[in-house]
């Protein structure tokens, strides 16, 4: 087979473990899964009862238009129709801007570590993948900035970012977007927007009116509690999401997940208690991190990134044991840390346990 020449570069996505097959592994009953930052609280009781009597027209075609959800959605975010696009999961949406701006010859510039889906489609598309570190977690837009050259076609900005958890500031995003020549499109990722303290919102909505090089990426996966269903969006210029529109299937995202979104949206009280009781496992796990001695970086998000006293994978290896699933920084491109959802209060409690059991172990 002659594949692109891109595919030997890298390889296929390695997934966190699955639940079954772990409790198999290592006999255990309860898992506790908190390598992919879902939601620990679930989703919305309307869903609940929706989908309680829910008659299902899987032999129909979904609307490809998703009109009823982009119409609320529209409102809710006070943009117009035709300046959003859904996709399943915003993660396919990555792969329509990287099909469409990115080929051979071009270049992409991005933070690392971050959500590693840019770089892999970009590699694919066969575009040059430029990396710059971030300094403490966030972004170095300076560098950045000065990275960016004739042959760039995209910038990826991740706020908060995935896996450090930190959020770029209002006043550096709007200074960026100001001093980046306007061909070049910026693409937000805010797939834990709904987690930012509101002090840090960007009002990125708010932003895409005034730069027409912009796209706002969100999901349905993360706070909403829907990563199961396979819906998220973009929001840009209509010339953006008429480029994309091209590349982006017609039948992108099921009807199921149209609608069970648009319930989604209406239940903002499910949001606020999800942010809620984040705040307050976020809070706490601080503390006893402060006490441990360990360090981590400031989240904006239901994750948080720490700092262990031996490799990602060895800790990863050692909590797997007891039925707790992080992610290895090794895994993120960033060695001797583990990221972890913040879950459920009792979990963390007992993860706390087994963190100063393994400090213990290894001091
Ligand atoms: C989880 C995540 C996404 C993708 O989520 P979808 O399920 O594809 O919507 C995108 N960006 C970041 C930073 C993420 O963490």
């Amino acid at each position: 087979m002659r594949a692109k020449a891109a595919l030997k570069q890298i390889a296929p996505y390695q997934q966190g473990k699955q639940i079954q097959d772990i409790k198999a592994q290592y006999q255990i009953e309860r898992i506790v899964k908190l390598s992919s930052n879902e939601n620990p609280y679930g989703y919305s009781n309307e869903i609940k009862q929706f989908l309680a009597s829910f008659e299902p027209a899987f032999d129909i075609y979904p609307d490809g238009y998703t009109a009823r959800l982009r119409k609320d959605l529209a409102n809710k975010l006070n943009v117009n129709e035709s300046e959003i696009i859904f996709g399943s999961g915003s993660e396919e949406i990555v792969q329509m801007i990287c099909r469409a701006y990115l080929f051979t010859g071009v270049n992409t510039v991005m933070a690392t570590p971050t959500f590693p889906q840019y770089k892999h489609n970009a590699t694919i598309e066969g575009a040059t993948v430029k990396e710059i570190p971030t300094v403490d977690g966030s972004h170095d837009l300076a560098d950045m900035l000065d990275t960016i050259d004739e042959d760039t076609n995209v910038v990826w900005l991740c706020s908060p970012n995935n896996p450090t958890g930190t959020s770029i500031a209002k006043q550096d995003l709007i200074s960026f977007m100001d001093n980046c020549p306007e061909h070049i499109l910026v693409v937000l990722d805010e797939a834990y927007y709904e987690y930012l303290d509101e002090a840090k919102d960007l009002h990125a909505m708010e932003c895409i009116q005034e730069y027409s090089n912009l796209i706002v990426l969100r999901t349905f996966s993360k706070a909403y509690g829907l990563a199961g269903l396979r819906i998220g969006y973009g929001v840009a210029n209509e010339t953006i999401i008429n480029q994309l529109n091209v590349v982006r299937g017609p039948f992108n995202t099921t009807s199921i997940a149209q609608q069970v979104a648009q319930i989604a949206l209406t239940d903002q009280a499910f949001i606020k208690e999800t942010k809620r009781k984040n705040l307050l496992v976020k809070q706490d796990f601080q503390v006893f991190l402060d006490q441990l001695g360990w360090n981590y970086f400031p989240s904006e998000t239901n994750f948080m990134l720490v700092m262990t006293p031996t490799s990602g994978t060895e800790m990863f290896n050692f909590l797997i044991q007891y039925g707790f699933i992080v992610r290895p920084g090794e895994l993120l491109g960033i060695p001797n840390t583990i990221r972890f959802t913040l879950g459920l209060k009792d979990d963390m409690q007992r993860l706390q346990e087994l963190f100063s059991l393994y400090h213990k172990q290894n001091s």
